[in-house]
């Protein structure tokens, strides 16, 4: 019954950028600390040491060097975006669909990831957190709910380090005794407009006639009062949508040891992939291989041909060396995926290999005529001989 768990994931790193620094030197980990400019500067990001001090982002250094005297003043030193790289690709170890809203936080929906109850989602997320601040000391904080909504207003409410599940069915019972600027779009001066008509919690909306809410909001209350019980439908979007990349991944039914069965999955899904990416006049360079274990952990590698390349030969030799180097645990699979990336135009490269490429290409656009046409099955020799092998 996946549509009665809460599988929407908000992740919200605590301090970002402070978190970084404090990474790199932890003697400063507890004190009052911000990272911004110095002339002129702004609070780019401050400790929560910092924050009970009275420095808030973005405030201009000068106050708040002002209000909080013995503050730390660290400067922006960029390489930010590397750590929030790999924060997102240890996301994408629980679950493919990760949407990067910006740099410190983004949304992951485990629906797909066949869990079946509560707490194996709380186990999941808690290990994601915990994994998080072993290997990157950055401390993020966890709603987890039914929809993004929610989920991003459960991050947000126990920071830093939080972790809050709003089970089905109860978000507008946990959204209730909230302040009311805790709803997103409500900024600063729409919840002053509200508080001076008597609403201060969100449960404060819902004793207002209609008359009064279209007063108080517009002729949009509807949907502010809709938002008010927790209620949202946007999807989760991945990376794995956008054009620059083609993918393909199987679940297995049953988890799969055999490291014959599963190269010979991988390199149908380079034959799956290739005819759309001939068919796009494309060209791909890197591919790369993910496996992923019972458990939802999952590993990749991958690696990037010295030309582009419109064809499955180059990419074959690739499956077998990518997945002995991601496929590191002695245990079985339950998913395989394949996905080409650093997509190029596909001019004509006159390379070395350019006729016997020419060749196979042409050989290739027969085989997906075929295919499309279903007049016949194609298929590639590695089919062919793994169809012998299973035979033994
Ligand atoms: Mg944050």
């Amino acid at each position: 019954m996946p549509d009665t768990l809460p599988t929407i994931v908000h992740l919200d790193a605590d301090a970002f950028f402070v978190s970084v620094e404090l990474a790199l030197q932890p003697e400063y980990r507890g004190k009052k600390v911000a990272v911004g400019g110095r002339e002129r500067g702004i609070i780019a990001s401050a400790s929560y040491e910092a924050r009970a001090c009275g420095v808030y982002t973005p405030m201009p250094t000068a106050r708040a060097l002002k209000v909080c005297p013995d503050l730390i003043l660290l400067p922006h030193k960029g390489g930010y975006g590397e750590v929030s790289r790999k924060m997102f690709d240890l996301c994408e170890t629980i679950t493919p669909y990760v949407q990067r809203n910006s740099i410190d936080e983004g949304y992951l929906d485990l629906t797909p990831c066949g869990l079946k109850s509560v707490e194996e989602i709380e186990r999941v997320v808690r290990g994601l957190q915990k994994r998080i601040w072993d290997e990157l000391q950055i401390p993020v904080s966890m709603g987890i709910a039914m929809n993004k909504l929610v989920s991003q207003i459960a991050s947000k409410l126990r920071k830093p380090r939080g972790f809050v599940v709003v089970e089905a069915g109860a978000e507008a019972s946990f959204l209730e005794p909230l302040d009311i600027g805790k709803l997103p779009g409500v900024g600063t001066k729409t919840e002053t407009e509200l508080q001076m008509r008597g609403v201060w919690k969100i449960r404060d909306l819902f004793t207002k006639t209609e008359r009064e809410l279209a007063a108080l909001l517009g002729s949009d209350w509807q949907s502010f009062l809709a938002m008010a019980r927790g209620e949202d439908d946007r999807e989760v979007h991945t990376e794995h949508e956008d054009a620059k990349s083609y993918s393909q991944q199987e679940t297995f039914s049953k988890d799969i040891g055999d490291f014959t069965e599963i190269e010979r999955v991988a390199k149908g899904m380079i034959d799956a992939l290739m005819p759309s990416i001939r068919a796009d006049g494309k060209r791909v360079k890197t591919m790369t291989v993910k496996v992923r274990y019972g458990d939802f952990t999952q590993e990749t590698a991958g690696r990037s041909l010295p030309e582009s390349s419109d064809l499955e030969q180059p990419f074959y030799p690739l499956v077998a060396e990518l997945l002995r180097k991601a496929w590191t645990q002695s245990r079985a699979l339950r998913l395989v995926s394949v996905r080409f990336s650093s997509v190029e135009d596909g001019g004509r490269q006159l390379d070395m290999f350019a006729e016997t490429d020419e060749k196979r290409r042409k050989l290739a656009a027969v085989m997906d005529q075929l295919n499309k046409g279903k007049l016949q099955r194609v298929q590639h020799g590695h089919q062919l001989s793994a169809k012998k092998k299973t035979g033994d």
